[in-house]
């Protein structure tokens, strides 16, 4: 049960629109949604297991108002609870009627929203990657000028010649080699949070020769030498030829879906966490295979997001649109640890 007046914005994003949420404890991703990712979300699991395994875990769905017009700065919510929230089970979520008053006198119109395992929950400073896949990034349902739109940015990016671009990346800490950093029209220092926050605009400028660029700053952060990206570059690597192996068995289209890496930004934190865990393993019940992996300190998290456009097509084959991304992901990782 979900009270729609505790949610709050959701800062560990690195691409997308505004407006997506997390609840008080900060495991879910509550975001605005189309129809066709939920009915992507409902029937990943019974179309492959595999697959499922990177997905976020699905928790249903949530009506919540509209963030209203704002027409006055002072009284404008995105998270004003609504009345008429329920959750996917469908129980009536909590209300705190106090806190509707921004949304008195105005049309009260509700949208959808989708409940997620929040991916980056968990990390001390999840240090976040978006991986926008396809060179074809529209839909069937899109315009003519969205179609146009969507090819000109593909054809002048990663994205048409590896079928993947840098959506958005966070990076907590500055850059060792630059502390004083300036911020540019790509990057700026977040100096609330101590990120270096990457703009959609960051990927763009890259080529297929020099992308891995991109990975190599995914990776500067304190704390994280040569041997560490290296570690993380493997376990990344491991993760998305998964995700490869899973989409080779499954016939889906999935535009403009991405790969999300997260991983650990307090690199010492980690490090001690690893040692206390060791020195002091939690009683473990032997028929429980999952039980370490819930309690190990994390370093990394993969999975694929952003399914509004996405849907399983069957008897077509694999997305080879999606494939592409996939694999030249996969290549520019392993290259790296060999670097
Ligand atoms: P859109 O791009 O349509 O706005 P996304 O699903 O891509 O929506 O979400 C936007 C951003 O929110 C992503 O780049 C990612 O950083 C974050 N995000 C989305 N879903 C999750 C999730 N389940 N866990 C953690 N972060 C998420
Ligand atoms: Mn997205």
């Amino acid at each position: 049960q979900i009270d729609p007046a505790s949610l709050k914005a959701f800062g560990d994003v690195a691409a997308g629109h505004d407006g997506v949420l997390s609840d008080e404890s900060g495991g879910l991703v509550i975001k605005p949604c189309t129809a066709k990712e939920i009915a992507f979300y409902e029937a990943a699991p019974k179309q492959s297991p595999d697959f499922a395994k990177y997905i976020p875990t699905y928790m249903g769905t949530l009506q919540l108002n509209k963030p209203a017009e704002a027409t006055d700065p002072t009284t404008s919510s995105s998270t004003a609870p609504d009345p008429t929230a329920t959750t996917a089970a469908g129980t009536a979520a909590t209300l705190s009627l106090d806190e509707a008053g921004p949304m008195f006198g105005k049309a009260l119109t509700t949208e959808t929203s989708i409940v997620l395992e929040n991916v980056a929950a968990r990390f001390r400073k999840p240090n976040i990657l978006d991986l926008k896949l396809g060179a074809q990034l529209w839909d069937d349902a899109a315009k003519p000028e969205k179609r146009a739109r969507l090819d000109k940015v593909s054809a002048e990016t990663t994205s048409g010649s590896l079928g993947f671009r840098v959506a958005g990346m966070r990076v907590y800490g500055a850059r060792g080699d630059a502390p004083e950093h300036k911020a540019s029209d790509y990057m700026s220092m977040d100096s609330v949070t101590g990120y270096r926050v990457y703009n959609k605009m960051y990927g763009r400028v890259f080529n297929a020769d020099n992308v891995n660029e991109a990975f190599k700053e995914y990776v500067t952060a304190p704390g994280v030498t040569a041997a560490h990206a290296k570690k993380v570059f493997g376990i990344l690597e491991e993760d998305v030829k998964g995700i490869e192996a899973a989409l080779m068995g499954m016939e889906c289209r999935m535009y403009s879906a991405s790969i999300l890496f997260v991983y650990e930004g307090d690199v010492e934190g980690y490090e001690k966490a690893v040692k206390d865990y060791e020195a002091n393993p939690p009683a473990q019940s032997d028929d429980d295979d999952d039980e370490e992996e819930d309690t190990f300190p994390r370093l990394t998290a993969v999975k694929l997001i952003d399914f509004a456009h996405a849907s399983f097509v069957p008897r077509q084959g694999p997305d080879e649109n999606a494939l592409q991304g996939v694999r030249s992901v996969g290549k520019i990782l392993h290259d790296l640890q060999a670097a």
